[in-house]
């Protein structure tokens, strides 16, 4: 159950299902009247003749339009906002590769519930007052850093800014400074400890640190349980995206089964990603969101590409939030190749499941011949590169494993602790030098 102290709306927090869908009505009759404010949902809504009466139940939220990283990309920058700009105190924006980044705008109201929702996962995994939490995130446009920064004030622990990279500074701060619990993406993690191994620190007896949050990135619970082996502590996995707000959108509770999604903050609906319609609970679909107490710019019914499924809607934390599965992978994230669909993350648990192999891998994926090849690059842990026989039968091994998960037959190549390129934020998992050909 819930302790006593729960922090922030605790009003909020254990919610019956019966007040989350009154409170989800409420406020999203309420965020349809305030989008009349954007000239981008006015035009929708009137076409469409929304009105907020209209909203009677959570699920009426399917009477509403979709909202698409494109429409942000359309109106760059400011055509959501619903509220006057001088209302707004932040914007983040993402880098696109192609066409214009993306915006999102937040008003005072905005930053302070999003720090609220960031204190909140941090309390629901033990975080109290008394830690010291180090943020190793990228501090600036990538919400990670920023977003746990004011959460984890809100909270009152001691902060530690670190922000990315500098690994030996960051040790140096965990060690020196107590630091209890770390924000990290779980690549990143891995590198930490590589680097500690190099140093003869040992994080159990070392280190003060007791939580890992670990997120914006896919991971399998394969390597969740390889980095809480490595640490000896408990990863929570932390969800977030930027058109959001950015972390603290969705966390693990103690439990750890599943990402509970605020639902005060978003309503969350699951559907097939052609048909546009709801699947079954534990079906995968893909997410979307509608943010419901947002106030410089409300997103309605946004299509995030990302892939899960409902695992739940109680929990034995006390908490009747919505759990949903880790993320499986983003719908753009899914490689087709020779006719298979196959996720970054499926060859990840399999990688995960020999011991010799460390958590640092590359999928490469070329055109030879007219024909789709993939090569799986995986850096090696304690063992002999220099053992022909050993390192044959080793290849062999992953690349029976991997056969019979993705049908298809990788070439597998073992390579030497530190020699993949290291991402400073997200780690790449896959480069796909096929388009190249087509
Ligand atoms: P950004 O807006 O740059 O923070 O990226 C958000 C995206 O990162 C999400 O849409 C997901 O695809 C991914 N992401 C964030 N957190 C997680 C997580 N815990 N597990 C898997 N993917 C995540
Ligand atoms: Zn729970």
């Amino acid at each position: 159950m819930l302790d006593q102290n729960e922090f922030l709306h605790p009003d909020k927090e254990c919610l019956t299902r019966e007040q989350i869908d009154a409170l989800q009505v409420e406020r999203l009759q309420a965020t349809i009247r305030h989008c009349m404010n954007s000239p981008f949902y006015k035009k929708k809504f009137e076409e469409m003749g929304i009105k907020p009466e209209d909203i009677k139940t959570p699920a009426d939220v399917r009477k509403l339009p979709f909202t698409t990283k494109q429409d942000l990309r359309d109106n760059y920058p400011f055509g959501l906002a619903s509220v006057p700009l001088d209302k707004c105190v932040r914007l983040h924006s993402s880098s696109g590769t192609t066409g214009n980044p993306t915006v999102v705008l937040h008003s005072q109201k905005d930053l302070d519930e999003w720090a609220n929702a960031v204190a909140r996962c941090l309390w629901m995994v033990g975080l109290r007052p008394n830690d010291v939490f180090q943020n190793s995130s990228g501090y600036g446009m990538f919400t990670g850093g920023l977003g746990f920064q004011y959460g984890a004030e809100r909270l009152g622990m001691l902060t530690v800014p670190a922000a990315a990279g500098n690994t030996l500074r960051q040790i140096k701060f965990i060690t020196d400074f107590g630091t209890t619990a770390i924000h990290a993406v779980p690549s990143y993690l891995t590198r930490i400890k590589e680097v500690m191994d190099q140093q003869g620190i040992d994080p159990r007896k070392d280190t003060k640190l007791k939580v890992l949050a670990i997120g914006a990135e896919p991971h399998s619970e394969e390597q969740r349980k390889r980095i809480e082996n490595m640490f000896g502590v408990k990863a929570y996995n932390s969800f977030g995206m930027s058109e959001m707000c950015g972390p603290g959108v969705a966390f693990e509770c103690k439990e750890q089964n599943g990402l509970h999604f605020w639902e005060d903050y978003y309503i969350v609906e699951i559907v097939d990603p052609e048909t546009l319609e709801p699947v079954p609970d534990g079906e995968i679909g893909e997410l979307i969101l509608t943010t419901i107490n947002r106030e410089a710019m409300p997103l309605i019914r946004y299509r995030t590409r990302d892939l899960t499924r409902v695992l739940g809607r109680t929990c034995p934390c006390g908490r009747n939030h919505i759990r949903l599965d880790r993320m499986k992978g983003r719908s753009d994230d899914m490689m087709v190749l020779r006719g298979v669909n196959i996720f970054p993350i499926q060859i990840e648990k399999i990688l995960m499941k020999f011991k010799e192999l460390s958590t640092n891998y590359l999928i490469t994926l070329t055109t030879d011949n007219d024909n789709d090849n993939m090569t799986v690059e995986v850096e090696v842990n304690d063992f002999d590169l220099n053992d022909k026989d050993k390192v044959q039968q080793l290849t062999k091994e992953v690349t029976r494993a991997l056969k019979d998960e993705i049908l298809l037959t990788p070439h597998v190549k073992l390579l030497p602790l530190g020699t993949l390129p290291q991402a400073e934020g997200k780690a790449v998992r896959v480069k796909d030098f096929r388009k190249v050909y087509q």
